[in-house]
């Protein structure tokens, strides 16, 4: 055995950097989080080789000062949070303030940022966490990331990378998930030179879902519009002729972020129940609004997980509220809520 040390920083943040970052889509997902966190009303997404050689993120949100850039980059370092207590009304996206840490840890970045306030921008260079460079520069207000040849200095993480279509196809995914989360924004995704998908950020959602999905299944939509004792509800869920073999089909958001979870999950599908076929899937694009009191976003590092308290009642509203929009449908009187 070889004397115990504590690690160097360097090490820490790339092996802190696998729990954030675990391919280009993650970097892609975080960088639009924050994008949004920012308040743009416009972000453009651009992919090369499936992301592995190069992400380029471009927002016209609030900017970061020059004072402030280098501590963005800092592991635990954030504008969202002062304490835990802020975590029970998060509004941010994010707030570990470990996503410009762990992708600089393993990559190549470049940022360019503007405050509007500000005359001139500054351009910041940094790679495998070491700083390259920070200059001043003209440029529109707003943040472009530019990330380039993702774990170029973590071979073991590298390997695990799957080509550079399916590690795109990934890629597409996220923008999508993120597109339909905020229809109120104005996303722009390139692939290969290639424009893939464009929102207008005007909300209507039936637009997005057009561009995504395809008219066939634009057609086969039901509102769903319900308030609950614990929730808001909105968006759309599928007729159950739409079904699929899979919950790639089941997209669902909880107070703006893009989640998975067991509960919500079964409360759609026993929902459908009688509606459809055994081990089929319906499409559902839901909007649920819980009070912040009620749902742990800090779970897990990349926040897909939640906790709920009232998982019971939870899961009995949502299936009531959809089970009443595919009775709606069939002009069947409504079922009350005291069942
Ligand atoms: P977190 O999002 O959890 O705060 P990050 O590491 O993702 O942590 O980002 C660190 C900080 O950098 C953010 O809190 C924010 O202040 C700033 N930042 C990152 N991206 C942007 C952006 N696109 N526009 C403005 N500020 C940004
Ligand atoms: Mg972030």
């Amino acid at each position: 055995m070889r004397a115990i040390e504590i690690l160097d920083q360097k090490t820490i943040d790339k092996i802190a950097a696998g729990e954030v970052v675990e391919r280009p889509a993650s970097v892609v997902k975080e960088l639009v989080e924050n994008a949004i966190d920012a308040r743009a009303t416009a972000i453009t997404v651009e992919i090369k080789e499936g992301g592995i050689s190069f992400i380029r993120i471009t927002d016209n949100g609030c900017g970061i000062t020059k004072d402030q850039v280098r501590l963005a980059f800092l592991r635990h370092a954030t504008s969202k949070i002062r304490n835990v207590e802020d975590l029970v009304q998060i509004a941010s996206l994010g707030f570990r303030g470990e996503a410009l840490s762990s992708i600089s840890a393993v990559s190549q970045v470049e940022l360019i940022t503007k405050t509007p306030e500000s005359l001139t921008g500054v351009r910041y260079c940094i790679e495998g966490g070491t700083e390259k460079e920070l200059e001043e520069i003209g440029a529109p207000s707003g943040t472009t990331f530019l990330v380039h040849h993702l774990f170029y200095n973590t071979p073991a993480r590298a390997k695990f990378l799957k080509s550079a279509t399916a590690e795109g196809n990934s890629v597409s995914t996220v923008v999508e998930q993120l597109a339909l989360s905020h229809p109120e924004i104005s996303f722009k995704y390139i692939q290969n030179g290639q424009n893939k998908l464009y929102t207008s950020g005007n909300g209507n959602l039936k637009e997005i879902v057009y561009q995504i999905y395809g008219r066939d299944l634009t057609r086969e939509l039901i509102a769903v519009e319900a308030e609950t004792p614990l929730m808001k509800i909105s968006g759309f869920i599928g007729n159950p002729s739409v079904a699929r073999g899979n919950r790639n089909f089941e997209n669902y958001f909880v107070n703006g972020r893009y989640v998975k979870s067991k509960l919500l999950a079964r409360a759609i599908e026993d929902a459908y129940h009688g509606f459809m076929m055994q081990h089929r899937y319906p499409f559902t694009l839901l909007y649920l609004e819980i009070d912040g009191e009620k749902v742990d976003v800090n779970v897990h590092p990349s926040k897909m997980e939640l906790r709920f308290s009232n998982q019971e009642e939870l899961y009995h509203q949502l299936c009531l509220a959809l089970q009443n929009a595919l009775l709606a449908r069939e002009r069947i009187p409504e079922v009350s809520l005291e069942k």
